[in-house]
């Protein structure tokens, strides 16, 4: 049996035992073993970890100790989580509002959601790597936009609310911020008007929330209108005269809709919508409390330049065959900073897969099918109600029946509370009082009998009752589909079991992921995502509860999440926490929304500056525009630090409407600035607050953090540091933490679980605890690392980087680091020199690396020309070795061009990577040999990954946008 351990601090004996348990979860997460970290002590230059630490750390922001809580084991971990799971109570979920109960097929339960192969790998940048996910939200933007009927949809946004926010801002972008009002039909979801209402704000924009009917569409000031075709108590419209009518004067017209709806009733594309939202929850995944869903933004060609998020696209690469990649906006919010579209990073690509599949497995026809049963389920329940002399409010409807009960012999509460008793939840409008409906594909006969004996009748007849709702149509028949959609090749030959699992195999296999190696993807923390931390996603205790269910039955979660923020502040050094925030981005935003608030309440709403460094991540800036903030950038110097002259120039220029600092801290050159505190003390004394952007916490946890170098407010990405897997996209969670006298105006919820401050800005999520069900993830992992551990893993973090550098440093510049200096957790290899010396650049030593096996480190970020590399506490000395390795061997590849050995247009870097089709082509005229471009080294017999693709050219596939799988029918 390997004995791993952890600290080399001399432990007492009793610690030694402890950690040498084989069920002690920090010796499976912690990469190095103990013999393993004296060796690499001992090439840093160190005698232990905290001699590592105190050197690296300046030691005026050192912490006062994490409370201490002890480590459980796996184990112990699993039962834990199974009794709080058990503290909620699983009913029969029948509310609705954008949630709803579907059946997720186990093979793809199995073969995607629980598979690392697609949850641990990292966005698609690398896309000659990433060929099988890639294909498959191609498959999604497909399936989305055939379904609405539109020309093109994006690859996922992050909930319903959020695209409906992002269809007001999109109108705005339109018309270049000239017109200012946005009208939303008052029957949409309330979270989405909510949403809407929050986000046009700080624009300055004026929502009318009111009836259609009354809308004013020549008032020229009006940029968009928002509606939703089956409305919120299940009403069904035809919005095409509203459309053409809003059309002619300019207006973009938003529709949200029900994918499963849309398969039976006329598409929003066919009523004339411009862009169409809506969530793809049904299809596939679960309830979870709330999240996460993939949404989606399907649109016309002329709105596709606008669209925010993420579109895949075709384009072919060096042998000229097709190959997928993500289009127009690759890392464009880096480039463009504050006149990105929008903010969005993270999405939600792991549940967009899992939806894609869905239609795969189930086809155009078996998805009619499926919204014809459920259709029918409802009439059903609506014959049965009006038996029984109540008469549906709605009197069109696909899935949701409302009712008043006003007068009756009993009141929609006593009939939602009898439901409740019957193991039902039923929706209840607070302000209405109207009950709700809502069908769905997991609705049984016993179920409709139990509504009905709520209702008061005694022994409902399923089979009578059926007979009469046959003979009604509650889809006029003008609003009923009569177009095709997914007539393409994937969506109808993968109807078995068998096939479906050798498909998403098969996609798979093209994909790097942690399974395969390390992802040294600097900023991002690509750390394992322990298996035990990942079990009680598939629970029903965790993953069946809706959103807006009554609180009292979700007692577990309200402890988990509580206890679950309690040790973020404790983390933080913050006094309050909001987990909403359903990303990174999404938390700055958040983040920076509860700054002006506060300033709002001070009087001093004019404050509307916020200064940034030049080396922010590309969210930060576009995150303060969305926030209503004029963005002010800050210089660096040479050797990476904020300029504190220009620093103290700016916020002096600024002092009248300076609102506050957005800096990551370690910075994203890997540097723990040693003037931060000069630095945020400057800020206060001029007015603004300090928003600290923590997705590098990895480097912090235990020994300082946000609230110790003066922060008021930080967002974490739950991710990175806490082991949520990036899911080839997303899903994330990125609660914020803030400062006692912020805590007032922290995010609220209009339904769901009670949450915010005294004062909140609005809401940042559709549900009140965002993504709640993977929070269970970071619990888990914090439960089973201890406080003890927590702060292990930044030492280790810290450890193999230090390892990695001077193992590098002989061979390349890295920047802003002397030799005796100390990086963070990451730091940044310099290969700008070569494009001079060889006519190499950062992008061919990217795509060399696949050669290797390896994914690349993060690439042009932040600074152009370089690579970022962040091993993580998790990967082994075995593993940084072969990385170090493989570079400088490249780096003798690069020499051989720069001694002109090998031609600067054609060798081994510029050609890769190199896929199994071209090194085993019958011709081969290249200056080196195909041994040399597919086995650089002996590691290659062993372990080949063949990248399946490639170089891809994007700038083809930008100039002739495709972006849906029709061509691509080679594939299947
Ligand atoms: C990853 C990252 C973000 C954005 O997080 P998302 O969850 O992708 O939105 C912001 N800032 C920094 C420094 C990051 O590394």
């Amino acid at each position: 049996m390997l004995r791993r351990f952890l600290s080399v601090r001399a432990a007492a004996p009793a610690l030694l035992v402890r950690y040498t348990s084989t069920d002690v979860f920090l010796n499976r997460h912690i990469g190095p073993t103990r013999k393993e970290t004296a060796e690499m002590l001992k090439t840093v230059g160190k005698e232990s970890l905290a001699e590592l630490m105190t050197s690296a750390l300046p030691s005026d922001i050192l912490r006062t100790p994490l409370n201490t809580f002890k480590s459980l084991s796996e184990t112990e971990t699993l039962s834990f989580l199974k009794s709080v799971g058990g503290q909620n109570k699983v009913l029969k979920n029948m509310i609705g509002q954008g949630y709803y109960e579907c059946i997720v097929p186990p093979v793809i339960l199995r073969n995607v959601l629980e598979n690392p192969m697609w949850y641990t790998p990292y966005t698609p940048y690398q896309a000659e790597i990433s060929q099988g996910r890639l294909e498959s939200l191609l498959n999604f933007q497909t399936m989305v936009a055939d379904i609405t009927k539109m020309d093109i949809s994006n690859a996922s946004l992050l909930d319903e609310a959020t695209a409906a926010a992002e269809c007001m801002y999109l109108s705005l972008n339109h018309h270049r911020h000239k017109r200012m009002k946005f009208f939303v039909a008052q029957d949409v979801f309330a979270a989405s008007i909510e949403m809407i209402r929050t986000r046009a704000l700080p624009q300055g924009v004026e929502v009318l929330v009111g009836d259609v009917a009354n809308a004013d569409l020549a008032d020229p000031q009006l940029s968009g209108v928002f509606v939703q075709t089956s409305c919120a108590n299940g009403g069904l419209h035809d919005y095409t005269d509203f459309f053409a009518r809003a059309k002619a004067s300019g207006v973009v017209c938003c529709a949200a809709v029900d994918l499963l709806a849309s398969c039976i009733v006329k598409p929003a594309g066919e009523m004339g919508a411009d862009v169409v939202v809506g969530s793809a929850q049904r299809f596939g995944t679960p309830l979870g409390y709330g999240g996460p869903h993939a949404a989606f933004m399907a649109m016309t060609e002329d709105f596709k330049r606008l669209s925010p998020g993420r579109i895949v696209g075709i384009s072919k690469d060096s042998a000229g065959d097709p190959a997928i990649r993500m289009a127009l906006q690759t890392r464009e919010q880096h480039i463009k900073r504050e006149r990105a579209t929008s903010n969005i990073c993270t999405a939600q690509a792991l549940l967009a897969n899992m939806n894609a599949f869905f239609g795969i497995y189930h086809g155009p026809e078996g998805l009619k099918q499926l919204a014809n049963e459920i259709h029918c389920k409802a009439k059903l329940f609506a014959v049965g109600m009006e038996s029984l002399g109540f008469t549906p409010l709605n009197n069109t409807y696909f899935d949701t029946v409302s009712f008043a009960f006003e007068g009756g012999a009993f009141t929609a509460e006593d009939y939602a509370q009898r439901c409740i008793e019957k193991g039902i939840n039923v929706f209840v409008n607070p302000k209405t009082k109207h009950v709700s409906v809502s069908f769905d594909e997991a609705t049984t006969e016993d179920h409709i009998s139990t509504l009905l004996q709520a209702a008061g009748m005694t022994t409902p007849n399923i089979e009578a009752l059926t007979r009469v709702a046959d003979t009604i149509v509650v889809v006029p028949e003008s609003l009923q589909r009569t177009s095709k959609f997914m007539q393409g090749n994937v969506f109808n030959s993968h109807k078995s079991e068998l096939e479906l699992m050798r498909y998403i195999q098969r996609l798979q296999r093209k994909d790097y992921g942690l399974t395969h190696g390390m992802i040294p993807l600097g900023s991002c923390t690509m750390k394992l995502n322990p298996a035990a931390a990942m079990r009680a996603l598939s629970w029903p205790e965790f993953n069946a509860l809706h959103p807006y269910a009554p609180d009292d039955q979700a007692r577990g979660y309200n402890a988990m999440i509580l206890d679950l923020k309690q040790k973020l502040c404790d983390i933080t050094g913050m006094a309050a926490c909001s987990i909403q925030p359903n990303s990174g981005a999404q938390g700055e935003y958040c983040g920076l929304r509860v700054i002006r608030a506060y300033h709002e309440s001070r009087g001093e709403g004019h404050r509307n500056v916020c200064l940034i460094p030049m080396s922010a991540h590309g969210t930060n800036p576009a995150s303060a525009v969305l926030a209503g903030l004029k963005v002010v950038t800050v210089k660096c110097l040479d050797n990476g630090s904020v300029d504190l002259a220009d620093m103290e120039a700016k916020c002096k220029k600024h002092e009248k409407e300076l609102a506050c600092l957005m800096i990551t801290y370690p910075s994203t050159y890997g540097l723990y600035d040693r003037d931060i505190r000069k630095i945020t003390s400057m800020v206060h004394e001029h007015g603004g607050q300090c928003y600290i952007d923590g997705a590098n916490l990895n480097a912090l946890v235990g020994y300082t953090g946000p609230g110790f170098i003066g922060g008021d407010v930080c967002h974490m990405n739950l991710h990175k540091t806490f082991s949520i897997p990036h899911g080839g996209g997303g899903p994330g969670v990125g609660p914020i933490t803030v400062r006692q006298h912020l805590a007032p105006f922290l995010p609220n919820s209009v339904y769901g679980a009670s949450v915010g401050g005294s004062q909140p800005f609005g809401q940042v999520s559709q549900a009140a605890y965002g993504s709640a069900s993977i929070t269970t993830i970071s619990y888990a992992l914090i439960t089973m690392l201890g406080s003890r551990g927590l702060k292990t893993c930044t030492e280790y973090a810290v450890l193999n980087a230090n390892y990695l550098k001077k193992r590098l440093e002989e061979h390349y510049t890295i920047c802003f680091l002397g030799h005796s200096d100390f990086c963070a957790h990451e730091f940044i290899l310099d290969v700008r020199p070569f494009k001079r010396t060889a006519h190499i650049e950062a992008e061919d030593v990217a795509k060399r690396l696949m050669d290797y096996g390896f994914h690349a480190p993060t690439l042009a970020f932040p600074v152009v020309g370089t690579l970022m590399i962040e091993p993580t506490e998790s990967e082994s000395k075995r593993e940084l070795d072969r990385l170090a390795d493989a570079l400088i061997s490249i780096r003798r590849e690069i020499a051989a061009v720069e001694r002109g050995d090998q031609p600067k247009d054609n060798n081994v870097l510029t050609n890769a990577p190199h896929t199994a089709k071209c090194v085993t082509g019958d011709e081969w005229n290249r200056p080196y040999s195909r041994q040399l471009a597919a086995y650089p080294t002996h590691h290659q017999y062993r372990e080949k990954f063949w990248p399946s693709v490639g170089r891809i050219d994007s700038t083809y596939g930008d100039r002739n946008l495709m972006c849906s799988c029709l061509p691509l029918e080679f594939y299947n």
